[in-house]
């Protein structure tokens, strides 16, 4: 079959690699309908070291169909249509009983080479093989759109951990640094929870625009300090997430959050350390949380809220463009001219 793989030096080629097949009795294949191209990609061609060997299959946002199941497995049946999650996880050690998946010891993290633990091979595939794929997979409702249900995956889960850790709640003021494709899930998600208003500071214009598509209120850097203030009385955001991460960003969050609000940081950092503006952190009594995601615990509330069209996450998709035609796409997603590239692949 033809995958997405990485050639070294930052860049991917389509090669051909060998089929997947079941190799463990709860092990499931996928033929892949639609799979994400996701700033963790851009991360891994860039810092992944000798962690991500040439030749690993990229790519952990899909949706397909089960063409094969070992087995064990109960759930799901060959035909099924199904949206997976970024990672694997057991559905049976002590943190995936308390919904804490990406703590699983067996954790495998697809096409990231051994990034976030053992390699798996990605979905930019024709067809992946998916392992403990009763807890990984998820049946998938026709009526459900692959261009929507890509997002469950991985970005729109990110955003809405970071929304539901940071205890949004009705009437709430929130701001999102950072109009990416998790800034504007987590846009959609603090909208979800009640926000009165959700204010997305990003410097492009054209991500702006996105916000405002989805019901947020896109706006510059310089102006978010104005535009707050205007909107709490001058108090602050009740809540701010970081969807960008590194020091100016959360420079930024602090600055935003009024006394006794919440700050949540989703966004990768950049290096291994923060300056923490104790002082008003303590003076200022702020909460400060951090967020990966939990794609599995929070897969069917979100599957609810995207089949009744409360949560549309399709906007953001700028780019669909065939398998082959992958290394022209991320060169559109690493110089900035797509927000989220979608590759249609497996038929
Ligand atoms: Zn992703
Ligand atoms: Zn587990």
């Amino acid at each position: 079959m033809r995958a997405v793989c990485f050639a070294g030096d930052g860049r991917v080629e389509v090669r051909s690699v060998r089929d997947p097949h079941v190799e463990s009795p709860t092990d499931a294949v996928v033929r892949v309908e639609v799979a994400g191209v996701c700033g963790t990609d851009l991360h891994l061609l860039h810092d992944g070291d000798d962690r991500l060997p040439a030749g690993t299959v990229l790519g952990h946002e899909f949706v397909g169909e089960v063409t094969e199941v070992g087995a064990a497995v109960t759930t799901l049946g060959v035909g099924d249509r199904v949206v997976g999650s970024d990672i694997v996880a057991c559905g049976l050690c002590w943190w995936c009983r308390r919904g804490d998946h990406w703590e699983c010891r067996e954790r495998r993290f697809f096409g990231s080479g051994a990034v976030f633990g053992p390699a798996l091979d990605g979905a930019q595939a024709e067809a992946v093989r998916v392992p403990f794929a009763d807890v990984s997979l998820a049946a998938l409702p026709d009526a459900i759109p692959a261009d929507r249900a890509v997002f469950l995956a991985d970005v729109l889960p990110t955003g809405y951990a970071a929304a539901r850790r940071a205890g949004v709640g009705p009437g709430d003021v929130v701001v999102v640094v950072g109009g990416g494709p998790v800034g504007q899930m987590a846009s959609l998600a603090a909208q979800t929870c009640g926000a009165a208003a959700v204010v997305v500071s990003e410097p492009i214009p054209g991500r702006r625009a996105v916000a405002d598509r989805l019901g947020g209120i896109g706006a510059p850097p310089d102006d978010i300090e104005r535009l707050v203030g205007e909107l709490t009385e001058g108090r602050g955001a009740d809540v701010v997430i970081d969807a960008v991460g590194g020091d100016a960003p959360l420079r930024a969050a602090f600055a935003a959050a009024r006394r006794r609000g919440t700050i949540v940081s989703v966004g990768v950092p950049r290096g291994p350390e923060f300056a923490l503006p104790v002082d008003a952190a303590f003076r200022d009594e702020l909460t400060l949380g951090f967020v990966i995601g939990d794609p599995i615990r929070h897969r069917d509330e979100l599957l609810a809220l995207v089949g009744t069209d409360l949560i549309d996450p399709s906007p953001v998709v700028t780019d669909v463009v065939p398998l082959q035609q992958a290394g022209e796409a991320y060169r559109r997603a690493e110089d900035g001219s797509s927000m989220k590239l979608l590759l249609a692949g497996g038929r």
